[in-house]
């Protein structure tokens, strides 16, 4: 489940390959020399679906009003929603 290929010669990647995505470093496939990145549509699924079960989980166990929420969901996606990302097939970087 958590093997994940190349979009442009499928062929498979390491985990220590993507690990670098969440470092924010350039990725290159070691095949196919195209550049790597995550996959914008993914992103924005992650991040309504993170906001969600966030504002849900807040809304549950915590008695904030929805501003609170809506910060709370945007600042902590902002450096969590990365580690969702990369469970999510990448694209090919057409600006490197
Ligand atoms: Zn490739």
């Amino acid at each position: 489940m958590f093997k994940r290929y190349c979009p442009n010669c499928k062929k498979s990647l390491n985990w220590e390959l993507r690990r670098k995505l969440l470092k924010q470093e350039v990725v290159i496939c070691p095949w196919c020399t195209k550049g790597l990145r995550f996959n914008f549509k993914y992103q924005i699924v992650n991040g309504c679906v993170y906001g969600a079960v966030i504002g849900v989980f807040c809304i549950t166990f915590f008695d904030l009003a929805a501003f609170d929420v809506a910060l709370i969901a945007i600042v902590s996606g902002a450096f969590l929603q990365k580690y969702l990302d990369i469970l999510f097939p990448l694209e090919i970087n057409r600006s490197l």
